[in-house]
């Protein structure tokens, strides 16, 4: 009897353990023809941002290439579209990578439900993860709520290798067609990345001979090539963790990066744990913080999107994200504590601007990236962490470049001078650069202040530094 491959986060054919057993499986069932297939619902649709939907597009391509032309795409609601395909194609199964996601898990179990009415058994097999959310566990059974002991205990429970790429393809089922999607209004100006697992698995062999043994040291540094820049990928399922992992030694290099790889295995963790922190506040007691609202804040939040606040590093970060759908780890951070500490304005807002902007988006590494900086989180990190958002720039952007390569207005400023343009002479003459639109050690107080205000005791006390 026939299978059903559907495809989700999971855009790949290497290290597929899912499609592995879709095809393992027909074949031994005596070479069954195999229905590969992806599902675009229009609620997803809708909430992914036009950047994210014209990247799917050309993964589905690149994807659809690999199988030498037999995906079939489907627009609408996979709750019914699944058991529909499933039962007029007489598959006996549906094969899967699991979702951990709180949506994706209620989609997938009613899936199943109805697939079981049918008696076609729904397999799942694999992840977007090297070790699932929900297996990593303390001794007593409940899961880890700081980074450090998980990452032990991730270590502890170890992952497979990769799994090999199939070497005898099945028997396609064709003659369904595929849907048209809708129409994309991308942005004017945007520049997105080349999708498509080939051109990931390329961007992993140059990173690995390129920027992983420096990793440690380069990591910080937005105006270098420094990172991996493989977020989206392994947003999409264009390449898999165990394939990065797999390549790593212990040298200092690869020791941080396969940390960064157990932060967003960390974070889906948690948000498995608790789905309620997609949107909401892991630790409660932040609700009470006092937040600005009205016409004053929403001017100030509309300078932020714009890359207008008169702050250069966190301009040329915002400017960063609005023209490449991505923006880098450390600018995120500075970005983050700008909007909530300097513009006192709720991290919510923040997060839901960097959904609609970014490619790489993904609930739980945004909601907690977010919430890690307002001080809710995880992370015990105290909120008087405040991100001094010149020093930060002068530290990690030394030469300026950073800036002057998204702020045109700046170019005529050489060197460092460029994070403080009000110290040159020469700092507003071209193109209507903003002043700062705030005062950053003034609200630097009022943002310790307002949290002198919460609730004591679920507060950590203050820390006597600002980075
Ligand atoms: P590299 O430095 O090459 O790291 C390799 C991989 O490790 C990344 O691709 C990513 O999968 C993972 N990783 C690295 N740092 C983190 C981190 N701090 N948290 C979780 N995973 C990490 N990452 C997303 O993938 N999607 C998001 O929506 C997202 N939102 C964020 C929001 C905020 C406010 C902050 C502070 C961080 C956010 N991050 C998010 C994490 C991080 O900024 C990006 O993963 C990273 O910048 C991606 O670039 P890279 O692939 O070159 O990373």
């Amino acid at each position: 009897m026939a299978r059903i491959i559907w495809f989700r986060r999971d855009l790949r054919i290497h290290d597929h353990p899912a499609l592995n057993t879709a095809i393992e499986s027909a074949q031994k069932d005596g070479d069954a023809q195999v229905l590969a297939l992806y599902i675009v619902g229009p609620r997803t649709w809708k909430s992914m941002n036009p950047l994210q939907q014209t990247y799917l597009k050309q993964s589905l391509e690149s994807l659809n290439s690999s199988l030498q032309g037999n995906l079939v795409v489907k627009y609408g609601d996979a709750k019914t579209i699944v058991p529909t395909l499933a039962k007029t194609i007489k598959a006996s199964a549906v094969h899967i990578s699991e979702s951990h996601t709180p949506n994706a898990i209620a989609r997938d179990l009613f899936v199943e439900s109805e697939l079981a009415k049918l008696d076609i058994d729904f397999i799942r097999t694999g992840s977007a993860y090297a070790v699932a959310p929900g297996r990593v566990t303390k001794d007593d059974g409940t899961y880890y709520k700081v980074y450090t002991p998980f990452y032990k205990g991730w270590l502890k429970h170890g992952w497979r290798g990769p799994a090999p790429t199939p070497t005898n393809w099945p028997a396609w089922i064709t003659g369904i067609l595929s849907d048209e999607l809708p129409a994309i209004k991308l942005p004017a100006g945007v520049e997105l990345p080349t999708a498509g697992e080939r051109e990931a698995l390329a961007r992993w062999e140059y990173f690995k001979s390129n920027g992983l043994s420096d990793y440690d040291q380069a990591r910080n540094r937005p105006d270098v090539d420094g990172t991996s820049r493989l977020s989206t990928a392994l947003r999409f399922g264009e390449i898999h963790p165990r394939t990065l992992l797999a390549d790593l030694d212990d040298t200092s290099g690869h020791e941080v990066f396969r940390k960064e790889i157990a932060w967003r295995e960390f974070y889906a963790d948690i948000l498995f744990n608790r789905p309620d922190t997609e949107d909401g506040y892991y630790n409660s007691a932040y609700t009470a913080m006092q937040y600005d609202t009205g016409s004053a804040a929403d001017e100030r939040f509309t300078a932020w999107t714009l890359g207008r606040t008169g702050y250069p590093f966190v301009d040329a970060g915002m400017r960063q994200l609005r023209q490449t759908g991505w923006m880098h780890n450390r600018v995120r951070m500075v970005v983050a504590s700008f909007l909530i500490k300097d513009l006192h304005i709720e991290w919510t807002r923040g997060a839901q601007y960097f959904k609609d902007w970014l490619l790489d988006f993904d609930p739980a590494s945004n909601s907690h990236g977010w919430q890690w900086t307002a001080g809710c989180g995880t992370d015990a990190s105290p909120y008087y962490r405040v991100f001094n958002p010149i020093g930060q720039g002068q530290r990690f952007d030394p030469n300026g470049d950073y800036v002057r390569e998204f702020i045109p207005e700046l170019r005529h400023i050489d060197g460092a001078s460029v994070h403080e343009p009000w110290n040159t002479l020469e700092g507003y003459t071209h193109n209507n650069y903003p002043e700062p639109i705030v005062d950053h050690a003034a609200e630097r107080l009022e943002a310790l202040a307002r949290l002198e205000k919460l609730p004591k005791g679920k507060v950590q006390a203050p820390q006597p530094f600002e980075k």
